[in-house]
C-alpha cells in the first residue's frame, strides 16, 4: 500500500528503527512522514500536557480560578508537520486522511473504557461547507463511536478574535434536547490550544450532571 501523506509505497520493512517507530502496528503512513510528527514529551503540565513546563501552566491556573480543573490528554505536539496535516485534512477536505493516526488513537482510546465519547461539533454551516466533521472522522477511523449530544450555533470565527475576546464570548455550544447525559465523558477535539472550548464545554456538561469529564485531543 502507499503512504496516505506522500504516496510512496510502504514497504514491509522490519528494521529495528521501523519496529520502534511503528510498534508493529498497521500503519497508513511511511516512516519518513511519521518522523515529522513529535509526541508530547514526559515534561509537561500535569493538567493539560502543555510542554515546556512541569507544573500547572498559566492556562490551567486560569481555568482553576474559573472553577474548572483541566484534565486533558493529547498525543502529539502541534508542530509544522501537524499543521500541514490539518491543513490538508480540514481545509482541503481530504477525508482519507482521517486514517493517518487511527492506530495511535485506538491505542489511546482503549484507556477510557468506562467513558462515553463525545465529539466537539461544528456549526451546521461549517459542516455543510467541509462535508464532514474532522473529529468524528478521527474517532470513527480509530474504530470507535460517539454520543451525539452536543450542537453548535454559528458564530464569528474564533481565529479572528484575540485571546481575551475568545475567553469572554458566550459559549456557542449547547446540549441537545431529550438526550441522556452520560456519567463519564471523554470530550474529544482535534487540537487543544488554550483549552477555552474544551474546558467550557466540560463545565457545561458537569453542570448538566456528568460526574467526570476528561478532555482529549490529537494535538496540543
Ligand atoms: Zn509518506
Ligand atoms: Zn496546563
Amino acid at each position: 500500500m502507499s503512504c496516505l501523506l506522500c504516496g510512496q509505497s510502504i514497504k514491509k520493512d522490519l528494521t529495528f528503527r521501523s519496529l520502534l517507530l511503528l510498534k508493529n502496528k498497521e500503519n497508513n503512513v511511511c516512516v519518513d512522514c511519521l518522523s515529522g510528527f513529535e509526541k508530547i514529551s514526559e515534561e509537561h503540565c500535569p493538567n493539560c500536557m502543555k510542554t515546556g513546563v512541569s507544573t500547572k501552566c498559566q492556562d490551567c491556573q486560569y481555568w482553576c480560578k474559573e472553577g474548572i480543573r483541566a484534565d486533558h490528554h493529547a498525543i502529539f505536539i502541534y508542530n509544522q508537520a501537524m499543521k500541514d496535516f490539518f491543513s490538508r485534512y480540514k481545509f482541503n477536505g481530504d477525508y482519507l486522511l482521517r486514517k493517518v493516526f487511527a492506530s495511535y488513537l485506538s491505542e489511546e482510546f482503549r484507556k477510557y473504557k468506562d467513558y462515553q465519547f463525545v465529539v466537539i461539533p461544528l456549526s451546521s454551516e461549517r459542516y455543510y461547507k467541509r462535508g464532514f466533521n474532522q473529529v468524528i472522522g478521527l474517532v470513527e477511523a480509530a474504530g470507535y463511536s460517539y454520543k451525539d449530544i452536543l450542537g453548535k450555533r454559528e458564530e464569528k470565527a474564533s481565529s479572528s478574535k484575540n485571546r481575551l475576546e475568545r475567553l469572554a464570548t458566550k459559549l456557542p455550544f449547547f446540549i441537545k434536547n431529550d438526550v441522556s447525559i452520560p456519567k463519564k465523558i471523554l470530550l474529544i477535539d482535534d487540537i487543544y490550544t488554550t483549552g477555552s472550548t474544551a474546558n467550557r464545554i466540560k463545565r457545561m456538561l458537569e453542570a448538566a450532571g456528568t460526574e467526570d469529564v476528561k478532555t482529549f485531543s490529537l494535538a496540543r
